[in-house]
Parts: C-alpha cells; sequence; structure tokens
C-alpha cells in the first residue's frame, strides 16, 4: 500500500475537506489555498505525476477534466477557473501524485505566465 500522502487522504487516513469522489477520482479543497476556491482532483490509483501517465490512466484522467467545469461551478467559481497541473522539477511539482488544481473566485487570477 502506498504511503504517499495523497494516497493516503484517498483512503481517509488524512482527513481532507471532500468535494467529490466516485471511482476513479477523488476532489479536495487544498490545504493553503492560493484563491477563495482551490481545490484538488486526483485520480485514486497512484501515479507519480504526467510522465508516468499512459493509456490505462485515460479514465481517470478524462474524469478529472470531465468533472472540471462542474464542481468549479458547484465551487462557486461561476465565471470562470484556471487548471493546473505541475510536473517534475520544473514545473515545480511538490506532491508526487497527480493532481489537478483548480483555481478560481471572483477575478483574483493574474494573466498567463509573464513571456
Ligand atoms: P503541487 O505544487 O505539487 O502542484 O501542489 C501540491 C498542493 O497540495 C499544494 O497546493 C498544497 O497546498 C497541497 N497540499 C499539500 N499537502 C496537503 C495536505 O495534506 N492536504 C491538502 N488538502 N492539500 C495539501
Ligand atoms: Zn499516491
Amino acid at each position: 500500500m502506498s504511503d504517499c500522502l495523497f494516497c493516503r487522504i484517498v483512503r481517509g487516513e488524512i482527513p481532507s475537506k471532500k468535494v467529490y469522489e466516485d471511482e476513479h477520482v477523488f476532489a479536495f479543497h487544498d490545504i493553503n489555498p492560493i484563491a477563495p476556491v482551490h481545490f484538488l482532483i486526483i485520480p485514486k490509483a497512484h501515479v507519480p505525476s504526467l510522465y508516468e501517465c499512459e493509456s490505462g490512466h485515460e479514465p481517470a484522467l478524462g474524469r478529472m477534466l470531465a468533472l472540471a467545469g462542474r464542481l468549479a461551478r458547484e465551487q462557486g467559481a461561476t465565471d470562470g477557473f484556471r487548471t493546473i497541473i505541475n510536473t517534475g522539477r520544473v514545473g515545480r511539482q511538490e506532491v508526487y501524485h497527480v493532481h489537478l488544481h483548480i483555481v478560481g473566485g471572483p477575478d483574483v487570477l493574474p494573466g498567463m505566465l509573464k513571456r
């Protein structure tokens, strides 16, 4: 069994504020939000980063994106939001279990990355 932080959250060993759960994915509020709406959608099965993803992960990855708009709206991001997946060292990934950040709220987001 994985002792990865997010695997432990999926198993309920570490408490989280759950947003949604089904057979493929789990969603919960980020512990250190950067915006009024900030939650994470993750595959239930452990996969460290997008580098390790392959066709077997498509049902979970597809579900993560397909749910993003509905869950964002339900959480109060009704006028837009940003989806972010940080990958690896250059992507500044901190937790090595794939997660889709959903970030939004009223007019808080800056533009895209600076050129
Ligand atoms: P990353 O930088 O890997 O894309 O993002 C990891 C995210 O996980 C961060 O936004 C961080 O605040 C969040 N996080 C780290 N540990 C925990 C935790 O124990 N519980 C929750 N809910 N979020 C966490
Ligand atoms: Zn994991």
